[in-house]
Order: structure tokens, then sequence, then C-alpha cells
């Protein structure tokens, strides 16, 4: 006999308001099973839960029904309170009655209708419920960080600095990521490089940490705590165990003028190279596409020169099976191409250039060793436009959000600028400035003020090149409402912050939900914000939404903290949603093997006492088993049940429904 009880939340008014919370109480006391029936203010209150606790004591309830918010906002708070008064926490269920009710009906009287069937549905599962207990799984305390960018490897060394193992995956030939590639950054001017390569060189030499560069996630396999990822290694064509990093070989590649990647195009490397003279590793690789040796068989000179015997024009790419327990997704951002915006020059204009391209020409190591020159004739630009929101806030041609990072970023260009050029004039278009971290208001009014950058707010119409090879921008000061036409030597546009490219698979290998834009989802915007929705997987960085780097950096800690949170204990809990074979009953006719998603389904064989085999049935592995219910919706031999989701008590909701 089931000895149930309800209470319904007002949520404070954000159930009440829309819904009859008494009335819905009152019905609930005449459902079959239902012993007790009350509602509150905020049931997950103290004074709530213990509500909840001194009925399940007093009145020896069998069961819970708690109508309220969504189940992934309170299941936990209301399953421990009912742990706490003795009663198995698997036996209390929620009824939504704020999302799937009051937030989205605006009719007080059929939303009630609505909020008492929903509960008189959890009132029928739950008289079917059984005590469950939690899976226990081992957890491998060892961590993979993809992407070593800034995020990356602070989630790395903090992971790290914790004591726990950590695998640092990055695509690239070296570590960095963008940072590497900035002159300075904002608001302290500080050189990037000099703050950035101190780091990049303990994650490489920390004992914690094993870096897996030129290399990249190719397969994922297993769940929280148990993860086994397979991780391309891209052949390098060079044995970086012999490799010593001497630069003869890239000294003496003839193929001298392949467009660096790193110094955007501005500069040249070989195709043998390391991306960057502070690169770490500081190994280098092949590029298979430019070198004459793997594309046609002619040279080989970076192997005769090698001391070391390092050049393997046989090597080829590897799979690596590698076990970790949670996952810190850092892959970080690219620029939006401005090819698309063909009144900008679309990309053809020599001296129109992005901010990653000003930043090579603005950095001390980058090809020009600082001095601020254009990329047609290498002369001194004497005036330079820069053009904020380049792609950003444009719904029909660019991306409706805000970059965030770039009106800073601006700024810095414009005061870089006139402490290069002394007689420059520096002009920028904006639409808004919204400079909203620590000291990011004043870091503005520095270029303006100190630095004498001309600010004017308006859209560029157009850029384009004179006979004379001089730029024309032809633009609008909407604050003075008139036409203005500025003559530049360069142009510096403020490209939208995108994924990057080829984001969107790993999230799916990884089970991890991702915007129309492609940035990774959070598993909640204000409570969870480093989490996601699958399990284990953590987020750090630009690869969420456009950041700056404190946020990145700040991020990527809060994901090392998680994931040390996850390793502090041997084992997880998890819920016990498994899915049961009868064995009975099972045809052995293999659809449920084919269907898990998770690959949970084996065979196995029944035998008896003699160990001869009677018949193969299938049978589900719980450590790996995620509770989708896929395989009870194929199996035709209805042999397959789902804790706490039975077909008998989804059977039963449906009858209750129909009976309404
Ligand atoms: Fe490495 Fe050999 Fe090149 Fe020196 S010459 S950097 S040892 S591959
Ligand atoms: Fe350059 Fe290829 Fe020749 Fe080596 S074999 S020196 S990488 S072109
Ligand atoms: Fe057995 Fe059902 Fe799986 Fe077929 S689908 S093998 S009958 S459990
Ligand atoms: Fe696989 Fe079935 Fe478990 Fe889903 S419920 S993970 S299909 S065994």
């Amino acid at each position: 006999m089931s000895r149930l009880g309800v209470f319904v939340c007002h949520c404070g008014e954000n159930i009440g308001r829309t819904v009859d919370c008494a009335a819905v109480a009152a019905a609930a006391a005449r459902f079959p099973g239902v012993v007790h029936s009350v509602d509150y203010k905020y049931m997950c209150s103290d004074p709530g839960q213990s509500m909840i606790k001194k009925a399940i004591a007093d009145l020896k309830l069998t069961g819970v029904v708690v109508a309220a918010c969504s189940p992934r906002m309170h299941e936990r708070t209301f399953r421990s309170a009912a742990a706490q008064a003795g009663l198995n926490p698997y036996l209390l269920e929620m009824a939504n009655v704020r999302e799937h009710c009051s937030w989205v009906h605006a009719d007080r009287a059929a939303a009630t209708a609505k909020a008492v069937e929903l509960v008189r549905l959890m009132v029928e599962k739950t008289r079917r419920d059984r005590a469950l207990r939690p899976v226990r799984v081992p957890v491998e305390p060892t961590a993979m960080v993809v992407g070593g960018g800034i995020a990356g490897i602070q989630a790395a060394l903090d992971i790290a600095a914790g004591g726990k193992k950590v695998v640092l995956v990055e695509s690239g030939p070296s570590i960095g990521g963008h940072m590497a590639r900035l002159s300075e950054t904002f608001p302290t001017l500080d050189c990037s490089q000099c703050i950035l390569t101190p780091r990049m060189v303990e994650a490489a030499s920390h004992p914690n940490i094993r870096l897996m560069t030129y290399a990249e996630v190719a397969a994922v396999e297993g769940f929280v705590g148990n993860f086994e990822v397979t991780v391309r290694r891209k052949a390098r064509f060079v044995d970086p165990d012999k490799c010593t990093g001497c630069g003869d070989c890239w000294n003496r590649c003839p193929q001298k003028r392949i467009p660096s990647e790193f110094d955007a195009g501005l500069g040249a490397r070989r195709a043998i190279y390391v991306p960057f003279p502070q690169a770490v590793p500081n190994k280098p690789v092949i590029d298979a596409e430019r070198c004459t040796m793997l594309k046609q068989g002619k040279c080989g000179l970076c192997a005769k020169v090698c001391p070391r015997g390092a050049v393997d024009f046989k090597d080829r790419d590897r799979l690596e099976k590698v076990k970790v327990g949670a996952v810190v997704l850092a892959t970080g951002f690219e620029l939006w191409d401005h090819a698309s915006y063909g009144e900008y020059g679309g990309g053809r204009l020599a001296d129109v250039i992005d901010g990653f391209a000003f930043e090579r020409l603005a950095s001390a190591s980058g090809p020009t060793g600082g001095a601020i020159k254009r990329p047609s004739d290498g002369a001194e630009p004497k005036t330079v436009v820069f053009i904020q929101c380049c792609g950003s806030r444009d719904e029909k041609k660019g991306l409706p959000y805000c970059s965030k990072i770039c009106c800073m970023y601006t700024a810095k260009h414009a005061m870089l600028y006139r402490h290069k050029v002394h007689d420059g004039e520096a002009t920028v278009f904006y639409m808004d400035i919204r400079a909203t971290g620590k000291g990011y208001e004043e870091f503005v009014r520095r270029a303006i003020d100190n630095d004498g950058a001309r600010y004017v707010r308006g859209r560029v119409s157009r850029v384009y090149r004179r006979q004379d090879g001089r730029l024309v921008v032809k633009g609008a000061d909407t604050l003075a409402g008139r036409p203005v036409t500025v003559l530049a030597d360069m142009v510096v546009l403020a490209d939208a912050v995108r994924p990057r490219r080829g984001s969107e698979r790993l999230a799916q290998l990884f089970g991890v939900g991702y915007d129309q834009h492609g940035f990774y989802s959070e598993a909640h915007p204000k409570l969870r914000p480093v989490e996601t929705a699958a399990a284990g997987v953590f987020l750090a960085g630009a690869c969420q939404a456009p950041k700056d780097i404190p946020d990145a950096v700040a991020q990527a800690s809060a994901a090392a903290a998680k994931t040390l949170g996850l390793f502090s204990q041997p084992q997880l809990e998890r819920e016990p949603v498994i899915a049961r074979v009868n064995r009975n009953l099972c045809s052995h006719c293999r659809s449920c093997v084919h269907t898990c998603p998770y690959g949970a389904v084996k065979d196995f064989e029944v035998k008896d006492r003699a160990g001869s085999v009677l018949k193969v049935v299938a049978e589900v592995n719980e450590g790996l088993c995620q509770g989708c219910g896929t395989c009870v919706a194929v199996c035709r031999s209805h042999c397959i049940d789902l804790d706490g989701f039975t077909d008998e008590q989804i059977h039963a909701q449906i009858a209750a429904l129909e009976a309404a």
C-alpha cells in the first residue's frame, strides 16, 4: 500500500502567480495512495525541506512527489532531504509545474488544471517506484585538456598543481595559442609573450603534464570518470625524441616563402618549421603539402643536415588511446573572415588587415621587428583607420553577437600605433564602446586623451583604393550627423570572434551541446557556467563565448577546480537509471546491441553448471549504460526495462492522462 506525500511549491511567485497551488494540493489529496498534501512558498528552503522530512517520519510515507521547478534544479536537494528522513531517495519524484506549466501559460485556471494533471502523472509513477541504489564506478584520476592556448595551459597547470595527471592535446605544433601572437595585452600593456612563455615552459616541464602537440581527438568512448579518448597524432616527420631543436634543418630548407600562419601571412616560414622562436616544444614539423620531398620525392636536404638523424619522411599519423576521467575543452576562437565584407575590400586590399596582422606588426618578434609597416610596400603608414565591430552585431551579413574583446584591443592598437609612429594619426570608427572590465574604461580614455586617438561614432560604408595607392574610408559620424571621409595608409578591421573551425565535430564526439554559432553550451548559464550537459566535460575560455584573457584564465581555473573536485573521490556515484534485460524473454536479435549509443549492451552466454552454453542473450554493462532508453524502444521482445522508468510506470502515466 502506497502512502504518498505531495508537496506543492509556489516558488515565490514563479509558480504561485499563475498556478493556484492550494487548489493543486487539495486535488492531489484525493489521488489514490496520497495520504498527505500541502503547499508552501519555498519548498527548497530549509523550512520547506524540514516539512518534507517531518512528514516522511511522522506519516511513514512510502513515496513523495514535489511539484515545483525542473528536476535539473532541485531533484538532488529534495532526494537528499528524503534520504535524511530515511526514505530511499529514488522514491521521491518531481512534477515540473514551473518550466512546464506556470512559465509557459498565462491563464490561471488552465495552468492550475494542467498542474493538477502533472502531479497526477507523477503520483502514478511514484506509486510504482522501487527503491534503487546508486551505481558506483571507479574514477580514472587523469584529465585531458583539449586546446593549448592560455585557457588550456592554465587549466592543465591548475589540475597538475592539484596533484593529478593531465594530458594536454594541442592541434598545432606548439602550445601558446593566440596569446603567443599578441604584442601587448590590455589594459596593462604587458608584453604578451613575456607573461605567457614561462607558463608554456612550466606546462611542458611539469611532471604531471604530458604534452601532445600536433594531435587531435579522433574518437571518444566511455563516460564520466572513465573516458577512453582516441587521439590522432599527426605525422611530424621529425622524431621529437631525437631532435634537439638546433635549427640546422629549417635554416637550410629551400622552401622559404610559405606564408606564416603565426604571422598572419605577413612573414614567411619554411616547409620544415617551428611556428615561432619561443615555440613549446621547440621541435620542427614538416608541412607535407609544401615539402618537395614528400610531394615529389626531391630534396631531402633537412635529413642530410640533421646531426641527429631526426628527420623521418616515412612518418605517418598514429592513433593512441588515452584513458581519462574528465575532459576540459579549451579549443578557443578564430577571427571571422572579413572577405564577405565586399565594401571593406573583401580581403583583396593588402593594406586592409585584421587585428592579428596588426599584432604581428606591432610585436618585437614579428616580421617587421615591431615596426609598423604597411603590407603593400613596407612604408610607415601615417594615417591608420581602425574599424570596430567588423562582422559583430550584424545580423544581416555577419554575426549577431558582440565579440567582447574588439573595443579593448582596438584601443590598444590605436595606442601602440601612436607610441610607435609619433606623427601618425589614428582614427577609430565605433558603434558603442563596451569597456566593462577592471580598468578598461580608463584604458580607452587613455587612448583618446593621452595618445590622441580620434574616435568617431558611426559605421564605415566603404573602403576602397585610390590610384595613388591610398585608401579612402567613407563613413558616417552619427553623433555629428554628417558623412565622413578619411584618407588612410592602412585600415585595421576588428573582425568578429567565432568558435574555432571544427569545434562542432569535437562537441559531438564528447556529447556537448553548442549554439547556432558553434560556441559550446554550458550546463546552466548562471549556476553551472563551466560544466556541460555531458558529465565530466568542462569548458574553459573562448570556446564557450568570446572572452578576454582574464576571463578565459578565470574560467580555466574554475574548470580545473571542477576536475579536481571530481577526482577527489575514488568512486563516482551515478544515477541508477540502468537498463535490465530479462534473459528468459531475450530472443538475441541484437537490435539493442546495434542501437545502444554508448556500446553498453554486449552478448552474454548463459551456461549450465557444467559450463555448457545454453543460450546467448543481451546483457547491459551497468558502468556504461547511461539510461537513455533507446534499447527499450527497439526491443521487439519487450524484454528490456529501465530502472526508474519502467514500462509499467510509463503506461500507468499514460492511462492516468487518458482517464482524466
Ligand atoms: Fe631537430 Fe635535426 Fe632539425 Fe636540428 S636539424 S632542429 S635536430 S630535426
Ligand atoms: Fe624543406 Fe622538404 Fe627539403 Fe626538408 S625535404 S629541406 S622540409 S623541402
Ligand atoms: Fe534481446 Fe531485446 Fe536485445 Fe533483441 S533487442 S537482443 S530481444 S534484449
Ligand atoms: Fe544503452 Fe539501453 Fe543504457 Fe541507453 S538505456 S545506454 S541504449 S543500454
